[in-house]
Formats: structure tokens, sequence, C-alpha cells
């Protein structure tokens, strides 16, 4: 009887499969999967797009934006500063280096939910320390920052150092390399969700630093700001990226982004 049985699941199963050509590609008489519209193995399930990695790891795939090829800052802006006029941060040797004073770098593109790729330096000889050593900031969405900081054996506070969610939460731990060698940052990020003024759903973000994970879907309480906890700002759904200008010099290079689509998309 449980040979029968088996025989008979064996034989349903397959009667219900999508065999086009041969290859089972789905079947329609499966339970739904708890949360989702779609049946196991759903036949009408969209696949999902196909997308050429890099040639090697930290290259951009073929569905990013390239935000810094090595060659010339036509996605950036400057913002200028402390009443000075914008100036364009310097292009040499595939990376391009802030020139304090300049401004923010800013994006022409805007992004919400998304993958952002980026490597920098801090310049070796430095002598301050703190705040003040190689110290930018990824600023996402313009407004939310991720902490560029030379915390190579650097004691400023926690929520201070390289990979912080500045002013929240300090990286879980701390693989900066020593300034002359380049730091990598992948970072994935989670828009918050307005309705009007209201706060419907904060940020959240993910940040591999140098291939180790120091932040994982951590919630975002606030933009960036120093001494204190600022409150939430509604903005657009997607905005610019940005790199601070905190009057230090600090080189990037290979820039790519992935707007986040999420699944199930045709
Ligand atoms: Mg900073």
């Amino acid at each position: 009887m449980k040979k029968f049985l088996t025989t008979f699941a064996v034989l349903a199963a397959l009667a219900s499969a999508q065999k086009p050509n041969g290859a089972v590609t789905g079947y329609t008489d499966t339970p739904v999967i708890p949360g989702q519209k779609w049946k196991v193995h759903d036949a009408d399930r969209p696949k999902p797009p196909v997308v050429t990695p890099g040639a090697k790891l930290g290259d951009a795939p073929s569905d990013a934006v390239i935000l810094f090829d090595g060659k010339d800052l036509s996605k950036w802006t400057f913002a200028g500063k402390r009443g000075k006029a914008p100036q364009p941060w310097k292009v040499e040797n595939g990376y391009f280096e802030l020139v304090p004073g300049a401004g923010d770098a800013v994006t022409k593109d805007k992004f919400g939910d998304m993958q952002l790729h980026i490597e920098y330096m801090q310049l070796p000889g430095s002598t301050k320390l703190g705040q003040n050593r190689g110290n930018s900031g990824v600023l996402l969405m313009n407004r939310y920052e991720i902490q560029v900081l030379d915390s190579y054996g650097d004691p400023t506070y926690a929520d201070g150092q390289a990979g912080a969610i500045y002013g929240q939460w300090p990286p879980m731990v701390n693989p900066i390399r020593k300034p002359g060698e380049w730091n990598t940052y992948d970072i994935i990020w989670e828009a918050p969700k307005f309705e009007g003024d209201i706060l419907l759903k904060p940020p959240f973000v993910t940040v591999i630093f140098n291939g180790v994970m120091v932040q994982h879907r951590k919630e975002i309480t606030g933009p960036m700001a120093h001494r204190i906890n600022a409150p939430f700002k509604a903005h657009g759904a997607e905005e610019p990226l940005g790199l601070q200008d905190h009057n230090e010099f600090v080189r990037f290079r290979n820039i790519w982004a992935r707007k986040l689509q999420g699944y199930d998309k045709k």
C-alpha cells in the first residue's frame, strides 16, 4: 500500500509538472508559500533577470550605474562650502581626491534602495588624530552617513570610526587597512518611506567593510548629526549619494551602484 501511494504521488507530481522542453519548469498544484502569493516551485513565478557579474569581485556587474570609472567626474556635482564657490575634486591615476573646502561631492543620479560599492584610501603621513584624521563619509540619500575615517589605530569614539553609522552604531569590528592602502565598502541600503511628514518605515543598512560585515541591517534613527539625535525630515523616495568634504584629503575610486528592484520583477 505504501509503495502504491508513493508511486501515485510521483505520478501526480509528474502530471502537474510544467515540462515544455523536457525540463521541469514549475508546478501548478503545490501549496502557497507562507507570506507569499507564490506556490512552492510555482510555474508562473517570474524568473530572475540575468545579470553579468564583474570579471572579478568588486568590479561592476552589468546592471550597475557606474558613478566613477577612474576617468571623470561627469556623474557628480559639487556643493561648495562656507560661501566658497564649488569646485570639482581632483582626478588622477584612476582615483579622485577630495579637495578640502570644495564641498561635498553629490551624484546627479538619485537612488532609493541600492547596493553600493565604493573604495577609498587615506593618505599616509597625517599627524592629525580623532575626527580630523582622514574624515569623509558616504552620505546615503545625501544625509545618512557611513563614516569614512582613518581609524587605523586612532583613538576616536566608537560610533565615529570608519564603518560606523555616524553617531548611532559603531562597526561591530574594525577591519580598516593602513593609510596608503585601499579600503572597500559594500553597502546595502533600504530607503525610508514617508507619507507626508510621517515616517512609515525607517531606513536600514548593511555594511561590508573590506569583506567583513560590520553593520547587519541596522535601523537608522535619523540623519547624520554631531552630538545630538537629529529627527527625520521627510524627503524623496530617491535622493542623491553624497561624499562628505570634512576638510581632509581622501581618495575614492571604483564607485558603482545598483538600484534594487526587489523580488519577482518581470
Ligand atoms: Mg565623516
